[in-house]
């Protein structure tokens, strides 16, 4: 059987509630949206939650209930999904992307102030910065709030990676140093709803932003209509908004899994506990422990003296020994529809681009799996670093020392 390199746990429990709703008579904007959005207040410490289809369309409500348009600059970390950045473009913003820190591969803090300062010589300070928990390891959320007070932007944290992950004893989505947190459900996240995203705040008004703009701009709230009240028939359009809802089928998957949140960190942790008993004797650079962290994604760095194609050797192995891998990520400026904005180069991601290579996190994945993993890359460090070896040989021979 294929051990791929994320996927969903789902039990019975799941299937029934999924059940349940197919047998109730709302399938969308039924009572199950609402009971996920109360679940992930309980859970994170937000006063409000909005569930939506996706954390990508999460992710440009959360930018445009804080009015980021036109001409407006949107920061974030180029080692991330294209939907961090993608969001910003949709509302019509420019995007930049300041460098990460080489140890957590999150944004990182110096940089940020260094480009902050030039950013204000030449006025054009970001509105928006967005912190993404890399792997489910938290930002230092604390330096960036000091900053954001400093320079007055706002702060949107993409917690997609970190659904279950603690800052300092507080839970993500608590947006404790933050204006508004997004998570994801996708089927490979901490926690799935097949398809699905959800907004946090503790501002009353960006929630309520957020909760129209999700339903094409429409209140039935009469305290907020503002033509008269025909009859009781009546609502009203009050912006240009979306479809952006979250089925009842999708929120009640979703509601059943947030029950497992704190137990699915728990065993993605013990995971990254034994690669690391089983991988700290290679020539890796692995991830360092941290209890806080969620684990959504294990990446380790292969040693830089490899040549550039081990990497694709690597993955083939894995390949035929039915073992998924994966890169997070390729900088975003390299991809072709980002080429034509002309960003600079971030060094530190470029270097950790080069080396990275996830290897399988998932609930289900077993001890067995985790040592013929172990041993696959064992074997094939020992053959790369041999054949290297042998070069650097070869050449210091024909060099004649
Ligand atoms: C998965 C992911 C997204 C997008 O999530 P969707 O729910 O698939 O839209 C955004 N940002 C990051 C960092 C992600 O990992």
């Amino acid at each position: 059987m294929k051990v791929p390199y994320a996927r969903q746990t789902i039990d019975q429990n799941d299937i029934n509630a999924v059940i349940d709703v197919l047998r109730s008579s709302h399938l969308t904007q039924g009572p199950s949206v609402s009971r996920f959005e109360r679940g992930l207040c309980e859970l994170t410490g937000a006063s409000h939650a909005c569930v939506v289809n996706s954390a990508s369309s999460a992710l440009q409500l959360a930018y445009q209930s804080l009015g980021l348009t036109k001409d407006d600059y949107l920061w974030t970390t180029p080692n991330t999904f294209v939907a961090t950045a993608n969001a910003a473009i949709h509302c019509g913003a420019k995007v930049d992307f300041v460098d990460i820190e080489p140890k957590s591969h999150n944004i990182c803090m110096k940089a940020l102030e260094q480009k902050l300062e030039q950013a204000a010589i030449l006025d054009c300070l970001p509105k928006i910065v967005v912190p993404v928990h890399f792997a489910g390891r938290v930002c230092d959320m604390k330096k960036l709030h000091s900053l954001a007070k400093k320079w007055s932007f706002k702060v949107v944290e993409d917690a997609s990676h970190a659904l279950g992950a603690f800052d300092n004893n507080i839970p993500v989505g608590a947006c404790q140093f933050s204006d508004l947190t997004v998570f994801s459900f996708h089927a490979i996240k901490i926690i799935t709803s097949g398809e699905g995203g959800a907004v946090l705040t503790n501002s009353p008004s960006l929630a309520k932003q957020v909760q129209m703009l999700r339903s094409h701009g429409v209140t039935k709230d009469p305290a907020e209509f503002q033509t008269e009240q025909a009859g009781p028939w009546h609502w009203e359009q009050k912006m240009l908004g979306y479809n952006y809802r979250m089925s009842d089928i999708q929120a009640a998957l979703g509601s059943s899994q947030l029950k497992k949140t704190h137990e699915f960190v728990k065993q993605r942790q013990k995971l990254a506990q034994r690669y690391e008993e089983l991988l700290s004797d290679l020539p890796l650079s692995l991830p360092p422990l941290d209890s806080h962290s969620s684990w959504h994604l294990y990446v380790v760095q292969l040693p830089a003296e490899l040549e550039s194609q081990a990497r694709s050797r690597l993955f083939n192995v894995f390949e035929e020994h039915n073992i998924g891998l994966q890169v997070h990520y390729m900088p975003i400026y390299r991809h072709p529809f980002y080429q034509q904005f002309q960003l600079g180069e971030c060094r530190n991601a470029e270097l950790y681009y080069q080396h990275c290579v996830s290897l399988p996190i998932h609930c289900d994945l077993s001890e067995i799996d985790q040592k013929r993993i172990a041993i696959l890359l064992t074997d094939f460090l020992e053959l790369e670093l041999c054949v290297t070896r042998d070069k650097f040989e070869l050449a210091s021979q024909a060099r004649g020392n």
